[in-house]
């Protein structure tokens, strides 16, 4: 049976390949299906799924958006999203207007500290998409600043270390309602990573359907523990590699195993949702 990878970031935010790169790679892989999730953007699903149409790939439009409580990150990804309705587009602008600025401050305190990293430089990294801190940090690397983009985090990223610049402040609890506004299924992304299961009832209140139980981060430990917290709360289960190319050459798409079993009861839900509401 085919895997499918429901997580994957491309050079529309801080992913290294095109739409293009990953839909071919994913052919390469016979994987069956994939999902496109950048960072607070939607700019690389037409051609994804443009190319997909051509290869025999079904491409689930997707994005991953990033949330905070307190000083916790809570990362929500939204499938099937009506993701050329205006005002779903109108919010992302905001969102990827914030970024912009939080950016630029960062990018001054950088320099305060002694590390000049060159807008264009960075715009030149992304296809006119999100930029976010890993794409610094790849830069801080190139020039010799720090080791590695790990160290780039650790030593200077990070919330609590010198450059660390807040994004602009949003609740997984407004995602969830503007995901669901844009007809989507509303997903709570690698829960093991934010260390926020405590919040999973609230956010299924709000309207969370599913949660990431397979990923890159999830051991097979984690992965059952999240099965039974998908069942506990009703929850639709989702996954993938969390993919951003070279990147993060450890992570790479289709390496977390996702039956394809999983797309189908996702893709019935997220009908019978749309059916719903309308
Ligand atoms: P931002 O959305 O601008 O806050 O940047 C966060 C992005 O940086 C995430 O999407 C990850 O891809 C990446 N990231 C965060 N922490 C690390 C880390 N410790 N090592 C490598 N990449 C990281
Ligand atoms: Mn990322
Ligand atoms: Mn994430
Ligand atoms: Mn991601």
């Amino acid at each position: 049976m085919p895997n499918i990878d429901l997580h994957i970031h491309t050079i529309y935010s801080d992913g290294t390949w095109t739409p293009r790169e990953v839909v071919l790679r994913a052919k390469k892989l016979n994987l069956a299906a994939i999902s496109i999730t950048d960072h607070d953007s939607v700019a690389g699903l037409e051609e994804a799924i443009a190319r997909g149409e051509k290869l025999g790939i079904e491409v689930v439009p997707g994005i991953e958006m990033s949330t905070d409580v307190g000083e916790d990150e809570i990362h929500i990804l939204g499938y099937y999203l009506n993701w050329k309705e205006e005002e779903f587009l109108a919010q992302l602008e905001k969102f990827q207007g914030a970024r912009a600025k939080r950016n630029r401050k960062l990018i001054k305190k950088l320099k305060e500290l002694g590390m000049e990293i060159n807008h264009r430089e960075l715009e030149g990294l992304v296809a006119g998409g999100v930029i976010s801190r890993l794409h610094i940090a790849r830069l801080m690397v190139r020039k010799g600043y720090v080791s590695s983009i790990g160290n780039a985090f650790e030593k200077w990223l990070n919330p609590g270390k010198p450059a660390y610049v807040k994004r602009m402040n949003v609740s997984p609890f407004q995602i969830i309602e503007l995901i669901s506004k844009a007809e989507g299924v509303p997903v709570f992304a690698h829960p093991f990573l934010s260390k926020r299961d405590d919040l999973i009832p609230h956010l299924v209140k709000a309207g969370l359907k599913g949660i990431e139980v397979y990923h890159s981060a999830h051991d097979s430990r984690v992965t059952q523990y999240y099965q039974k917290v998908a069942q506990k709360y009703h929850l639709l289960i989702t996954g993938g590699s969390d993919c951003h190319g070279e990147a993060k050459d450890k992570v790479l798409m289709g390496k977390v195993k996702v039956p394809v079993s999983v797309l189908r009861v996702l893709k019935k839900a997220a009908r019978e949702e749309i059916l719903s509401v309308k």
